[in-house]
């Protein structure tokens, strides 16, 4: 197919190289140069304009935030200037509710199918195409971008025919990882505090009443204290969290865990861990109980 492929961040960078090497002819655009420059020497085109990847068969969007998709293709024209009206827009970032209804209403007045396709896993797994997208649009159009999410991911659950659909669970989804990397944090450094081995602690926990994923990949970076390369950052964790909250004040839903999960990460913050991974709102709970950087107060 010909895809157009905007936002080459952690994520893009690794889904648009497997869409290539999947042998999917792709243009593809990001604001800075580096990460667009790495892929044509994969065999991609470059683009200047993100309005020009709105050409092919299909586009892929996977920009960091509301704010982006709106610089990048709503502020460019980009979807009113689509010369092919049966052109699929696959915007797989995670973005606020409000805004997927304002992209479904923009995408309505221009004829453009759109579909939300926000994922679940981190770089690594988009690397390995591994995936999982939870894909909400028309069924035609969801089934046009098939062959594209199948590359991207080991398998697309389909949540219906309303784009915003999909941000929803996406959002309910991640405010969920981040009140298990929170609750993992503070039974972590309750353990540390009685100097329970780690190793053993980590195997009780993965292997008994918490063996998913989401306790295995976080609580081995918790427990071994690496948060940086930053796999998801901990700034796009707290758009994430703050964006559920706003979900659930628009559809009177109180959400009280995660102003705690809020809180924290902006605690993390403001104590210059918003470069590291989300994981590192563990240090909050450490500093709490003067485990701090692994010096013990007693
Ligand atoms: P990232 O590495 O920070 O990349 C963000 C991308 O957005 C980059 O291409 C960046 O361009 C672009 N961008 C940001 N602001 C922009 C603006 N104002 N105008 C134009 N381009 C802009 O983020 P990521 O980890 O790939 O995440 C992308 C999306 O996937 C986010 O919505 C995130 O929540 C979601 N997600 C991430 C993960 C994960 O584990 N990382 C997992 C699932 C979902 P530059 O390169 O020029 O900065």
């Amino acid at each position: 197919m010909r895809v157009g492929f905007i936002g080459l961040g952690s994520m893009g960078s690794a889904m648009a190289a497997r869409l290539i090497d999947a042998g999917h002819e792709l243009s593809v655009w990001n604001r800075s140069p580096g990460p667009a420059e790495q892929l044509a020497q994969r065999g991609a085109r470059r683009l200047d304009n993100p309005a020009d990847a709105f050409s092919g068969d299909a586009v892929l969007t996977m920009l960091a935030d509301d704010d982006a998709v709106r610089t990048v293709v709503l502020a460019n024209d980009a979807l009113q200037r689509a010369p092919n009206k049966k052109l699929v827009h696959v915007v797989m970032s995670t973005i606020s509710v409000a805004f997927a209804r304002e992209l479904e209403r923009a995408h309505a007045a221009t004829g453009l199918a759109l579909v939300a396709a926000p994922v679940l896993g981190r770089p690594d797994v988009a690397a390995a195409g591994k995936l999982n997208v939870i894909a909400a649009g028309a069924a035609d159009a969801i089934e046009r971008v098939k062959p594209l999410l199948d590359v991207i991911g080991q398998k697309t659950w389909a949540l219906g025919a309303e784009p915003h659909k999909a941000n929803v669970a996406k959002l309910a989804m991640n405010f969920m990882i981040g009140a298990a990397i929170e609750a993992m944090a503070e039974a972590v450094t309750l353990a540390e505090r009685y100097e329970v081995e780690p190793d053993k602690l980590m195997a009780l926990i993965t292997g008994t009443l918490f063996s998913a994923p989401v306790y295995a990949t976080y609580g081995g970076l918790i427990l071994k204290g690496e948060f940086m390369p930053a796999n998801f950052k901990l700034t796009l964790g707290l758009k994430d969290v703050r964006l559920a909250l706003a979900a659930g004040e628009t559809a009177g839903v109180p959400l009280p865990f995660a102003s705690i999960v809020r809180d924290n990460l902006v605690d993390a913050i403001g104590h210059g861990d918003a470069d590291k991974d989300w994981s590192a709102v563990a240090l909050v709970a450490r500093r709490r109980a003067g485990l701090d950087g692994g010096t013990r107060r007693r």
